[in-house]
């Protein structure tokens, strides 16, 4: 599938045919044995590439990191292969996850399956691509403003983002630290639920991973009969919503309706200010998080330097693209004395009044449904002049990031013959809330 798919998609960057192999074989032995089997023992499972894979070259889509091997497993990526997962390869992402096109990734494009003019979404484009496509039955991707919802969307796809802390993210190549979570990509709930239950917990290698009992497969078939679904009022008059996507989600809410569901309105009032708090935030973490690529210690290094600073300079010239690049400069200069209290901190004021709005709107309802993105997939190199209007595509999953929610994206229906996905957010720690109400779309949807 891979060989036949990837000349058309090149939702890789690369794979690791060997290694599958090998992991491959020694999972029929494990099944033919009948002993030690887990529950994803000889499923193909393809990882972002900012996920590290002890041996196989990690680069979070970025020249700068070109050649670099980790020697250890990320523990979502640990966690699978001890379940028995076996690894294909690494997909294509945004340069260090910051894009929702996968077009700024530093090598190569990733093409929308259902429809190669069209990005697959980003910055987990990859793997959602990967998925769709049939080229790996499931796919780990990450989640800092919408990375994994918002490909799922523009791919048909189902698409988790986790509580954060639910997923340990030692071992991922950080972005944002405060916003990041690692999750699955599945072509239905229930996989993706399985993925997740096996990943998720306790990781003593990250200290914000939490202690917390994680059972989401136990309420997945109850329906949504008497729970309350929040519609919020902001998120069906954002920028951008394209009338096609907006009656795809409106049938949906009927549907779950049918299915017992009890629609309330509800509102969160901070929706306009969330882009620009994200994009304060995220940024003056990255800013930080990457000055680690120095050129001593990972990937790549420019030889023709003659000084310590030069070799710095050149190297991160030559290694960061222009998204990155303009993302460590706007959060160099938020975090800079004085302008740290106008930028950072008030953004840092705005994260707690979202989180406060969503805490309000869950005291009328168990889940809140939406659009996961304004728009269906875009065509290639739609937005890439304008970062804002690249940015504007997160402005429905960012706010469960800032707040640290759980939210799963699952496909229903289609605008323009492409893709849209539905939004499901539920409280802190109710992931298996976000997924029981995502399966119960699901099934009533097939049915
Ligand atoms: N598109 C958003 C950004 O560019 C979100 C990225 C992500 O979730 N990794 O920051």
């Amino acid at each position: 599938m891979i060989r036949r798919e990837e000349p058309r998609i090149g939702a890789f960057l690369r794979v690791t045919e060997a290694e599958a192999r090998a992991q491959a074989e020694a999972a029929d032995h494990r099944l033919a044995a009948g002993d030690g089997a887990g529950p994803l023992t000889g499923i193909p499972v393809a990882v972002k590439d900012v996920l590290s894979v002890e041996g196989v070259e990690t680069t979070a889509g970025s020249r700068i990191l070109a050649g670099y091997r980790p020697p250890y497993d990320a523990t979502a990526v640990a966690r699978l292969r001890a379940a028995g997962a076996v690894f294909v390869g690494m997909t294509n992402c945004d340069e260090f996850a910051m894009g929702s096109s996968t077009e700024s990734s530093g090598y190569h494009l990733t093409r929308n399956p259902h429809d190669p003019s069209r990005v697959p979404g980003g910055s987990s484009g990859g793997s959602a691509a990967a998925v769709a496509a049939g080229e790996a039955v499931l796919a780990l991707g990450t989640d800092t403003g919408g990375s994994i919802r918002q490909p799922a969307a523009f791919c048909g796809v189902v698409g988790v983002k986790p509580t954060y802390g639910r997923v340990s993210r030692h071992g991922l190549i950080a972005f944002a630290s405060s916003l990041d979570q690692v999750g699955p990509f599945a072509s239905s709930v229930s996989d993706a639920a399985l993925v997740l239950q096996a990943m998720s917990g306790l990781d003593p290698k990250d200290a914000t991973s939490a202690d917390r009992p994680v059972d989401l497969l136990g309420e997945l078939e109850l329906g949504v009969e008497g729970l309350r679904l929040g519609v919020p009022r902001e998120y069906f008059q954002v920028e951008g919503m394209e009338s096609g996507v907006r009656a795809a989600v409106d049938s949906a809410l009927l549907l779950l309706e049918r299915q017992g569901a009890e629609l309330v309105e509800v509102s969160l009032p901070h929706t306009d200010y969330g882009l620009a708090a994200y994009y304060i935030i995220a940024p003056a973490e990255c800013s930080s998080n990457l000055a680690r690529f120095d050129a001593v210690r990972y990937g790549a290094r420019d030889e023709s330097a003659r000084t310590l600073l030069e070799t710095y300079l050149r190297t991160r010239r030559a290694g960061f693209g222009t998204e990155v690049r303009r993302r460590v400069m706007l959060g160099t200069y938020a975090l800079s004395a004085g302008y740290y209290d106008a930028y950072y901190l008030k953004a840092q004021k705005v994260r707690t009044l979202i989180a406060q709005d969503f805490e309000r709107a869950f005291e009328h309802c168990d889940a809140i449904v939406s659009a996961t993105a304004p728009s269906v997939a875009f065509p290639i190199g739609a937005k890439v002049d304008d970062p804002v209007a690249m940015y504007l595509n997160d402005v429905l999953t960012l706010g469960g990031n800032l707040a640290g929610l759980p939210g799963v994206s699952v496909p229903c229906g289609t605008s323009e013959g492409l893709p849209v996905g539905l939004q499901v957010l539920a409280p802190q720690w109710a992931d298996a809330t976000a997924l029981r109400v995502a399966r119960a779309y699901e099934a009533a949807r097939d049915a």
